[in-house]
């Protein structure tokens, strides 16, 4: 559910039309919708807190501050995979006792970070990073919070580069050697066992992976308890889909808590969850502006002012994103790919999209451009970045500036 949608010919965030937004502020343009947002968050928290489970979002979906304040004055917490995204969720005020830590290549510096914010606990990815972190911890003084990340070999069904939980990728350690990993991590000195974590991939559709990675890790759990290792917490991850296409129905939170849920039943773990993409994904639109339009013979081209470096998932993952025009009317169909202005054959926004002829000045929204949009945005070909803009029933305001050029060279000497 989103607050994205046509009134007459008119396509609107909330209740402000979006072509007002792209003349007020330019394109390319973010725009996000608080109460999509915030819907998104509640439908988290009635699932999963109700019976005292943490709500951490996943910060490298998306890390604008004017989104972290929402989900730190939701008392949601974060999941960070670097210092930086640490430093972001603090200073948008959320609770460092509500922030995991993931990642498999956590440097000795954000380490140190992370322990002196007290951080709730690291989801700890290879043997070599338990020992990194019992280092630090110990020139401290402290015993760091840890869970072990599990990888279940389980296989999501996802696109290949945003699939997780399994062998051939880098994540986590193998479940098999899961106690083995523990008995070693509890005979460390400034090591706290607290948890158990997964996460095997995003934009799962179906609930049947979350299910079995599941099943994969209870007996670690159980076998734990029956050695003295006692876990507190169990990390469910995130992962949860979100609809690109008409053809995509992807489970909601509910139904995902309505799932998992009855397997940890009695167990008396707290459960953390850590979604990223279903909170914010379909929270915001990308505006853009026809600046061209040609045909090859072979192809039809529509060339708009967003490139991969504004919207990199079309070029990295082939996904798809429904592209709108903000203002409808009636004309003729053409078959189209929408590409931006980068120099690469790879950027594109949309590839053999039947789609209305677009005019030239036209503006178009690239939908469900909230989640990997901006946070994966780059100054590829030096272009400056675009603005983001924060929607709230009839109000929206600035939430970050375009960059300039002095942006652009900003760090050099
Ligand atoms: C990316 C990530 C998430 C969030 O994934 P979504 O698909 O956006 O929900 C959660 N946990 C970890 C460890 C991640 O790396």
């Amino acid at each position: 559910m989103h607050y994205f949608s046509y009134k007459g010919n008119v396509l609107y965030a909330e209740d402000v039309p979006l072509e007002a937004l792209a003349r007020e502020y330019g394109t390319p343009l973010y725009v996000y919708s608080k109460a999509t947002v915030l819907r998104h968050i509640q439908a988290y928290k009635k699932a999963f807190c109700g019976s005292g489970g943490i709500l951490c979002f996943a910060l490298k979906a998306n890390s604008n501050g004017a989104v972290l304040k929402l989900l730190a004055e939701e008392e949601a917490g974060a999941d960070i995979v670097s210092g930086g995204e640490l430093f972001r969720a603090l200073k948008a005020g959320i609770s460092p006792s509500k922030i995991v830590y993931a990642g498999v290549g956590k440097t000795a510096a954000e380490i140190e970070f992370a322990l002196k914010k007290k951080i709730l606990m690291f989801n700890v990815e290879s043997g070599e990073e338990m020992e990194a972190i019992n280092r630090v911890a110990g020139g401290l003084g402290v015993k760091a919070p840890v869970a072990l990340r599990v990888n279940p070999d389980v296989d999501p069904r996802t696109h290949p580069y945003i699939s997780t939980g399994m062998k051939k990728y880098k994540f986590g350690m193998p479940v098999e050697d899961a106690l083995e990993f523990y008995g070693k991590a509890a005979k460390m000195e400034h090591i706290r066992i607290t948890g158990i974590h997964q996460h095997i991939g995003s934009q799962l559709t179906d609930l049947a992976p979350f299910r079995d990675s599941l099943k994969k890790l209870l007996p670690v759990v159980e076998k734990l308890r029956g050695s003295g290792i006692d876990l507190k917490y169990l990390d469910l991850g995130g992962g949860l889909g979100i609809r690109y296409s008409r053809d995509e129905n992807p489970p909601v939170p509910s139904q995902l808590a309505g799932s998992l849920l009855p397997l940890i039943k009695g167990l008396g773990v707290t459960v953390v969850v850590e979604p990223g993409r279903s909170i914010i994904g379909n929270a915001g639109v990308l505006l853009t502006k026809c600046l061209y339009r040609k045909s090859t013979g072979e192809k039809n081209f529509v060339i708009v002012d967003a490139g991969m470096n504004d919207l990199l998932r079309p070029s990295l993952y082939g996904s798809f994103h429904e592209v709108l025009p903000a203002i409808k009317s009636r004309r003729a169909f053409q078959v189209a790919d929408v590409v931006g202005p980068i120099c690469e054959s790879g950027d594109f926004l949309a590839k053999d999209r039947r789609m209305p002829v677009v005019k030239e000045g036209e503006t178009l929204c690239v939908m469900g451009a909230g989640a990997y949009g901006y946070s994966m945005s780059s100054n590829y070909n030096s272009r400056p970045r675009g603005a983001e803009v924060m929607v709230d029933g009839k109000s929206h305001r600035l939430v970050r500036r375009r960059e300039t050029y002095q942006d652009l060279i900003k760090g050099e000497l």
